[in-house]
């Protein structure tokens, strides 16, 4: 007899373990962690053997037999990592089974998603009230966002935030057709990544400059250490940080043993790979959710046969079925894709934490801006200074106060683009908002347009010419006149890449001009597209959110443009300052990456706000410090654990009501200085939230509370329409 864990989620059965039977034809090929389906309810489920039992807790007769096996299994390992990555982050046993879990083969899925080269067009005839009357929020906001010429289906269904299946009950509606792309249109079928990536082997290995060679030394004494050590390699933007990564994956291969590379989002970092594969060859395994179903799993079965000993993949891939694992490096380790943001909320450097600790390693961070977080220990950092090549860029306010013109661009930049393009360079331009205006409003009453279902305000998209909800997907049609007052026409606000791509191309002939943003960009393979559309062409500038100043190493950008640093400054968010910080020394560090100089032209309202200043007169040193310093005094990490709870309801009253009994019931753990909240949060999607934030010095104590909390409440609440969520680490408090 066994016991199971069902792959299903059934929150209400919290983390209980089921007795099945072996039927004798399979006992030789059963152990703990295999794999399984058994019969769960009137279903098959997919479940992992978490234990052999020996005593009977029922009556045989009772006892359903495991059906078949799947002959993968999950490590001994990483079961344990699994148990130990639910108890750190309150999420279910089952939860953080399916992170370790083997990934399940493509089944053939009839009526499934239309394939990804499809394109959409409205059928005209279709559009009578009567059956788009019936449609749901999301089917109508497609409807809507379809251009008059049609359009691809990823483009539609990034910009509108839905799936693909969407489309295919539109289409069994009859209010639109799914076809062929006419001749000429700007979508391309996918092509895997992996494939589009080179792959030699044998590659020269580069010589190391002294800093270089100074770094990989005591990296190298910290992995022979005995236990696990973590250091932070502090290096900025082109110091050679990946050189350093490479030296160290050759040494732990010598003793035979595993390392897994982390890099934040693949589409962003091809290079890495690239490097990675032409250093390593055939042993490199990559996996991240760009890869098709059958890839991933021959991916992840080759990694767990042995065949692949170093991994490269996102976040996920920390939990890669790689044996003997000495070596866990997180490149830009301060980027947010690393949390995850669904249960369970994990965050790969806490993993990596987990997963090295029993068995001994080197966690190994690396970023040019690093999180505060990770400043906090001086003795375990690792500095590069120096730059491969290129002088430091010069950078100089533009101080938007003085300026006047209505333009996005202030005269002295688009003069420093003009002369860049003129000398036929290249120039990167940020703005980190898209569509073309943030929002929408009245200037006379003030009013400001918002989804209905959202409480946000909507978004105004040139494009398909409508408001539309960032959050939701829904749009909507834009009034004439404010409807609050009816007394003046609606203001845009807040402009975003939309709107300075229009303006660019006032500026410079429109095939110089190239977008990066999640509303043009729906996957990986077009990233690389464009990304590679760009480095071949001059004169050329790159416009963009902060996509634009992650990871990609641009040899020709000789300018950077930074239209709106004052962006992420006012949101409610301890980190507001850091990350501002971080977006602009990433940007800045953009440019004059070769021999050529760069210059960085950073346009601002408020050019006396600390992290704009430090940031743009590389005063790292002193901004870390002002920063774990206002860290300290208001009780943040690192100095305080945090743990978040929400409440979220279809009634208002009982999401304020849960969250006000879980302030009370807490207050007697916590003080005042450590209980913030409750606090009302914008409904989204219709759906009321409330939420509290713990800061505790303690971590493991207010986690233990917190979980006793949980378990005693969940359910009471789930009965009263309440869903009770827990977020630990938080890196968002919207
Ligand atoms: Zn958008
Ligand atoms: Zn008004
Ligand atoms: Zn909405």
């Amino acid at each position: 007899m066994v016991q199971l864990v069902p792959l299903l989620r059934l929150r209400h059965l919290g983390d209980r373990v089921f007795d099945y039977l072996v039927p004798p034809e399979l006992t030789d090929r059963i152990h703990v962690g295999s794999v399984v389906w058994a019969p769960f309810g009137r279903r098959s489920a997919r479940a992992v053997v978490v234990a052999m039992a020996d005593s009977v807790s029922r009556e045989l007769a009772e006892l359903r037999a495991i059906e078949s096996t799947t002959d993968d299994a999950i490590p001994q390992e990483l079961l344990a990592l699994a148990r130990a990555v639910s108890e750190r982050y309150l999420s279910s046993y089952e939860s953080c089974l399916r992170l370790v879990a083997p990934p399940l083969a493509a089944r053939r899925r009839l009526g499934g998603k239309p394939a990804r080269n499809t394109w959409v067009t409205r059928v005209p005839a279709s559009t009578a009230e009567a059956t788009v009357a019936k449609l749901t929020t999301k089917q109508a906001a497609v409807l809507d966002a379809i251009p008059p010429g049609g359009s691809g289906i990823g483009a539609l269904c990034a910009c509108v935030d839905v799936g693909r299946g969407v489309l295919r009950a539109l289409a069994a509606k009859g209010v639109v057709e799914l076809g062929v792309a006419p001749e000429g249109s700007s979508m391309r079928p996918e092509r895997p990544i992996a494939e589009a990536l080179p792959c030699v082997s044998g590659a020269a290995m580069p010589r190391l400059w002294p800093e270089q060679e100074q770094a990989v030394e005591q990296l190298v004494a910290a992995y022979e250490q005995p236990g696990s050590a973590q250091r932070l390699l502090w290096g900025v933007t082109g110091s050679g940080k990946t050189e350093v990564y490479l030296r160290l994956v050759s040494r732990v291969l010598e003793d035979g043993a595993g390392a897994i590379l982390l890099v934040p989002e693949i589409a962003l970092t091809p290079q890495m790979i690239a490097r990675v594969r032409a250093r390593f060859g055939d042993k490199v395994g990559v996996l991240h959710s760009g890869l098709a179903p059958g890839e991933r799993v021959r991916e992840y079965r080759r990694i767990a046969r042995g065949d692949a000993p170093v991994v490269v993949g996102a976040r996920s891939a920390v939990f890669a079925p790689l044996a003997n694992v000495k070596l866990i490096v997180v490149d830009e380790s301060h980027d947010t894709s690393y949390k995850q943001e669904e249960e369970p909320r994990y965050h790969a450097l806490t993993v990596a934490q987990l997963r090295l600790g029993p068995s001994g390693g080197l966690l190994l961070e690396g970023s040019a801006t690093p999180r505060a977080e990770s400043v906090g220990q001086p003795e375990e950092c690792v500095r590069l200074t120096r730059r491969a090549a290129g002088a430091v860029p010069e950078c100089e306010v533009v101080d938007m106060r003085t300026q006047g013109g209505g333009q996005l661009l202030a005269p002295r930049c688009r003069e420093a683009l003009a002369e860049t393009l003129r000398r036929g360079e290249q120039a990167i331009v940020l703005l980190n908002r898209r569509g073309y205006a943030g929002y929408v409003h009245c200037d006379l009453c003030g009013h400001v347009m918002m989804c209905s279902d959202c409480e946000l305000s909507v978004t105004y998209h040139s494009r398909v010419g409508r408001l539309l909800c960032h959050h939701c997907g829904r749009t909507y049609a834009q009034p004439a006149l404010c409807p609050a007052c009816a007394g003046a026409p609606l203001t845009r606000a807040a402009p975003g890449t939309e709107r300075l791509d229009r303006e660019l191309r006032t500026l410079v002939p429109h095939e110089q001009v190239f977008r990066m943003d999640s509303d043009t960009l729906t996957s990986g393979t077009r990233v690389q597209a464009l990304l590679r559309a760009f480095e071949s062409s001059r004169p050329a500038v790159l416009v963009g959110t902060q996509m634009v100043a992650k990871g990609h190493d641009f040899a020709d950008v000789t300018l950077v443009l930074v239209a709106d640093a004052d962006t992420g400054l006012y949101v409610p968010d301890f980190r507001a300052a850091e990350r501002t910080f971080q977006l602009l020394t990433q940007v800045a560090g953009r440019a004059g990456r070769a021999e050529r100089p760069g210059r960085v032209l950073v346009q601002t309202w408020n050019p006396g706000v600390p992290c704009i200043r430090m940031a743009l007169l590389r005063e790292e040193k002193a901004f870390y410090e002002q920063e774990l310093e206002s860290r300290r005094r208001l009780g943040y990490p690192p100095f305080a654990d945090l743990v978040r709870l929400m409440t979220v309801a279809e009634n208002g009253e009982r999401a304020q009501v849960g969250a006000q009994y879980l302030v009370e019931r807490l207050s007697a753990h916590f003080s005042g200085q450590e209980l913030h909240g409750p606090a009302r949060l914008p409904t989204l999607r219709g759906r009321a939230r409330w939420h509290l934030v713990i800061a505790a010095g303690d971590g493991e104590r207010a986690r233990a509370i917190v979980k006793q909390a949980m378990t005693q409440l969940q359910e009471p609440y789930r009965r009263r329409g309440v869903t009770l969520l827990v977020d630990v680490d938080p890196q968002s408090f919207s």
